[in-house]
């Protein structure tokens, strides 16, 4: 019978009661089903990191609005002043998180509704973009880049600009705190007749790049809104010098990411599609741009009909830098973990390669160079260590 290593014991022992019953659970469901016992199984089964303590990892693309936690939510409606509209922590768990029948992105975004309603206040963004570290750091990030959209809470007289200083307030209170590194994405939003907010939101992104901002990006319903009718909003951040990130090739073709590069991303959100255009696969490799992918986003969403499409493996055989990224970690119910192991499980992807993955999220970081160098060594020294413990079993 597969008994559990003596390393990930000595991990479990250092959990949370709760944490050690669950672990206990998939360990002895794995035994009853003879499967291995090992970290990545214990983790996968349970939700328990079962690793050594260490921050390895980094997650370019993650939704503020998309990651919060269930249990945050009671406090955040409290602080609000709104009716939660869930009695329990799994029934609100379940209102947040898309079920096994999501058909596509646009079912995808009506999960962020309930979390938008709380995040109006200033009080609340602060404590989200706390919150949200605290739980980067303890899944073992050592930098998380946050995306939110100003222009999404503004519902109750807040501008972009106080939405904003609120969200770079809790994130100078959880790098303070934890220790973590972390920036501020400001995204504007695919429209039909919000060009006066999305220039606002580079314009505040403008006063703020630096100082907790570091880039602008485009959501939304891109099969909606086609990544082309932006180009005067991208023109202004060019001009000013924002690094630019877009969404593109998730839920539109190839020239959405087309589109996207010649609104002048330097990295693109998801671009899956691209597998799909060989020269455009030329130019992202030559160009070195970032892919952020999104794995169990991207099979919820429908971005490929099945996980064997899933272009990871092709992309990086093509030479081209892909980067491994949670998206939403409640609306996908997921953590980066996890991403990087059902990857691992799915592709059989060796060491060297889930390392590569991980030092290429350093590599396309929007951080000073004397930071890159500085990630690139703790993911070096931390990551291996991480996967050393992983294979025991
Ligand atoms: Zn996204």
């Amino acid at each position: 019978m597969a008994e559990p290593s003596r390393y990930l014991e000595a991990s479990w022992r250092k959990r949370s009661d709760e944490a050690q019953a669950k672990a206990l659970n998939a360990i002895k469901e794995l035994q009853a089903n003879g499967e291995p016992v090992n970290f990545n199984t214990v983790h996968l089964k349970s939700g328990v990191f079962m690793d050594k303590e260490g921050t390895h990892m980094i997650d370019l693309h993650l939704h503020l609005d998309g990651s919060i936690h269930p249990a945050d939510m009671f406090r955040l409606a409290e602080m609000a002043g709104t009716n939660p509209g869930a009695e329990t922590e799994a029934e609100m768990k379940k209102k947040l998180a898309v079920g096994p029948d999501c058909r596509n992105l646009g079912e995808y975004l009506e999960k962020f509704e309930l979390p938008l309603q709380v995040l109006q206040t200033e009080e609340c963004l602060e404590f989200a973009v706390y919150r949200l570290l605290e739980r980067l750091h303890a899944q073992g990030l050592c930098r998380g880049e946050i995306r939110f959209a100003p222009q999404l809470h503004t519902r109750r007289g807040l501008n972009q600009r106080s939405v904003t200083e609120a969200a770079v307030s809790g994130l100078a209170l959880g790098i303070r705190d934890f220790g973590i590194s972390a920036g501020l994405i400001l995204c504007c939003m695919r429209g039909a007749d919000n060009q006066a907010e999305n220039m606002e939101t580079v314009a505040v992104a403008k006063s703020c790049l630096g100082k907790g901002v570091c880039a602008v990006d485009l959501a939304g319903n891109e099969a909606a809104y086609p990544t082309q009718d932006f180009a005067d909003v991208f023109r202004q951040a060019r001009e000013w010098g924002i690094p630019v990130v877009i969404h593109a090739g998730e839920a539109a073709g190839p020239e959405s990411v087309k589109s996207a590069l010649a609104l002048g991303a330097v990295r693109i959100g998801h671009g899956i599609h691209a597998m799909e255009d060989e020269a455009l696969k030329a130019v992202l490799r030559e160009r070195k741009i970032y892919l952020e992918m999104c794995y169990s986003s991207n099979l919820q969403t429908r971005t490929v009909d099945a996980p064997e499409e899933y272009p990871l493996v092709s992309f990086l055989e093509e030479g081209l830098c892909a980067t491994v990224n949670t998206d939403n970690i409640t609306v996908s119910d997921t953590d980066l973990k996890k991403e990087y192991l059902l990857l691992q499980e799915k592709f059989l992807l060796s060491p060297q390669t889930m390392r590569q993955l991980a030092t290429n999220g350093a590599d396309a970081a929007f951080v000073t160079e004397e930071e890159r160098i500085r990630l690139k060594a703790q993911i070096n020294r931390e990551f291996f260590s991480w996967l050393d413990c992983g294979a025991v079993s």
